[in-house]
């Protein structure tokens, strides 16, 4: 037995207390502390039981623990960890290939997160625009309600103020145009724009899909003013569409796309792909992060790259789409005082709260925990779910029950 690691400093109790004494206050998670899962299967430290329909925020797409993915970072874990950027490593190279391949994409650059994937994305396009014509095309047009990652630059070109009250002076140049508003869009988009920034699908802001014309119109508004388009597709990428990415559904093909949440399946990692032309622009030292693309996140990304981008895998994902929105609709007609529609896309869905509850999506998710059912909101106003893309037809009539549970204690309190 190893001394160092039966200290009391790797086995003291702890509890959900214990977050609130020694954790910086950026976050109010649950009650419960989850201590253990498999596939959409969780438990917390009472042992009781919940069926997880959140996916650690449309992160775990193969599920908790997955035994492909334990196997292919076990396994690394023995052989190689971390190099620094001074050497390559073969999964980051077999990764590179594989994302490359399977998109528009002919470059790729890893990091940690969505909103480093994004922030090396801002940055590309600014340089390009610096580089190709001057520094007056410095403007970034992005939605309001959007959601980029929350470093200073990111959370700027995000479309949420209370993500950036006061973080100010922000970053200037960032416009913010109505989502799915062609003509602010027209407006909006001129020569002085370096880059156009848009979720295929808004899933922070309220689980809002993107109208196909609208995504055309700044693809063809970019054409025309040299902009380059960028698609975030953190959340919507990695087959929760039913596609691989959100773009390959809509026919519009951006130059740049960003991804990270699904990618490493819980293990961190992110990603900016792009063409050929625009990966000149980040020449050697121009930017770069420790971490990027390190053995560990790259095999892992690797593993679930290629479990994820089959044709049987992805048929899958929108056939339990159509039966969990299938679902949701008898929902929304058998508790009309709850619930108003059921909007998004693939396994990336959203249920806007009706008048009576307005206000209350965080109610509704409490009450759907006390019934061991884990749930997502999107702002006030909706009720988020994003299952593990592996959810089964059992796990769609499970969480048909507990919902509908919740909802009856819901409505009896009221
Ligand atoms: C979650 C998210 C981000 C930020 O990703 P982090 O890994 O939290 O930095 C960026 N964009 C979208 C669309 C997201 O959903």
């Amino acid at each position: 037995m190893n001394a160092k690691l039966d200290s009391t400093v790797t086995t003291r109790p702890v509890t959900r207390q214990t977050f609130d004494e020694v954790l910086v206050p950026t976050y109010a998670p649950a009650a419960m502390v989850p201590v253990r899962a498999a596939g959409l299967d969780l438990w917390d430290q009472n042992g009781k039981h919940y069926l997880d329909f959140t996916s650690g925020i449309a992160v775990t797409a193969l599920g908790h623990c997955n035994p492909l993915v334990v196997e292919a970072l076990t396994k690394q874990a023995n052989t190689l960890w971390h190099l620094g950027n001074g050497y390559t490593n073969e999964p980051v190279l077999r990764l590179a290939c594989a994302l490359t391949e399977a998109t528009f994409a002919d470059r790729a650059f890893f990091c940690n997160s969505g909103a480093e994937a994004n922030e090396a994305a801002l940055k590309l396009a600014r340089k390009h625009a610096h580089t190709k014509f001057g520094a007056h095309k410095s403007r970034i047009v992005s939605c309001f309600h959007s959601f980029h990652g929350r470093t200073l630059f990111t959370v700027s070109v995000g479309g949420q103020a209370k993500y950036t009250e006061g973080f100010e002076p922000l970053p200037p140049s960032i416009d913010h145009i109505p989502y799915n508003d062609i003509e602010a869009a027209r407006s909006a988009i001129g020569d002085d724009v370096c880059a156009v920034v848009v979720e295929p699908i808004q899933g922070e802001g309220g689980v809002v899909p993107g109208d196909v014309a609208f995504l055309k119109e700044l693809r063809a508004l970019c054409d025309k003013t040299g902009a380059v388009l960028i698609f975030d597709e953190v959340q919507s990428g990695m087959g929760r569409t039913g596609e691989l990415f959100a773009y390959m559904g809509c026919g519009v093909t951006p130059d740049v796309l960003t991804a990270a949440k699904a990618l490493g399946n819980g293990y961190p990692i992110g990603a900016m792909l792009t063409t050929e032309e625009l990966a000149k622009t980040l020449s050697v030292g121009t930017h770069g992060t420790t971490y990027g693309g390190n053995p560990l996140a790259a095999t892992v990304a690797l593993t679930v790259l290629d479990t994820i981008n089959q044709p049987a895998f992805l048929a899958r994902v929108k056939e339990a789409s159509a039966k969990l929105v299938a679902t949701l609709n008898q929902i929304v007609a058998d508790y009309p005082q709850v619930f108003t529609l059921v909007r998004g896309s693939g396994l990336l869905l959203g249920m806007v709260v009706a008048e009576a509850f307005k206000g209350r999506s965080k109610d509704i998710q409490k009450a759907a925990e006390a019934q061991g059912l884990m749930v997502l909101i999107a702002g006030t106003e909706v009720l988020r779910l994003a299952p593990a893309l592996i959810v089964s037809d059992a796990q769609i009539a499970e969480f048909d029950g507990l919902m509908r549970a919740a909802l009856d204690s819901l409505t009896k309190a009221a």
